[in-house]
């Protein structure tokens, strides 16, 4: 049995632990840095990149996070997930400064990509790995303008990669738990249990 554990901090967390659930995984929410012991896998989830980005530092998981990338654990991030797994973040607010970010993906994320006019919309994209088209959820998504030499590109949405991979990591700029579609929940947890 794959044991997965979903970062609890804010966003789009419960509804994560239902498809894993329904997959028959052990699922564990993460908070702090203990909760990552003995995890074959860590999905961080769509939500409020910045707002997840400060809770990170409350709650100590920066350095912890990256440990477990380094110790073999296998992460995927959806969405503001998926932004806080890159190298380089463009689009935050001039406010904020320069964004933090965990830069385990080679790729320079640029965040809400797909305009204001369309903040949400659902596609069928083709996702290399799944047979048939994936229902995506787009809610003011990513999209990953430089993808890095070791990076491959799993998805595509108007010429613009929106779902990466690199090694152990995994990244969509849509929400694959929103629409009941398990398929994506499903590839993770096998690449958790069988790690290439
Ligand atoms: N726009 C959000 C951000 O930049 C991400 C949106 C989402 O996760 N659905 O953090």
């Amino acid at each position: 049995t794959a044991r997965i554990g979903v970062m609890a901090l804010q966003g789009a967390f419960r509804e994560h632990r239902a498809a894993l659930d329904r997959l028959g995984a052990q699922v564990t929410e993460v908070r702090l840095a203990a909760d990552l012991d003995g995890l074959h896998g860590l999905i961080l989830p769509g939500g409020e990149s910045t707002t997840m980005a400060r809770l990170m530092s409350e709650y100590a998981l920066w350095e912890p996070l990256r440990a477990f990338h380094a110790r073999g654990g296998q992460l995927w991030g959806t969405c503001a997930g998926a932004i806080l797994l890159s190298r380089e973040v463009q689009g935050a607010p001039p406010q904020f400064g320069r964004q933090d970010s965990l830069g385990l993906l080679d790729v320079t994320v640029q965040r809400n990509a797909f305009g204001r006019q369309i903040d949400s919309f659902t596609t069928g994209l083709d996702v290399q790995g799944l047979n048939g088209a994936f229902p995506a959820v787009f809610i003011r998504a990513p999209a990953f303008a430089r993808v890095g030499d070791g990076v491959e590109v799993l998805a595509e949405y108007e010429a613009q990669a929106v779902g990466v991979r690199q090694g152990r990591v995994l990244a969509t700029a849509f929400h694959p738990e929103l629409t009941g579609d398990d398929r994506l929940h499903d590839l993770f947890l096998q690449g958790c249990l069988t790690p290439a």
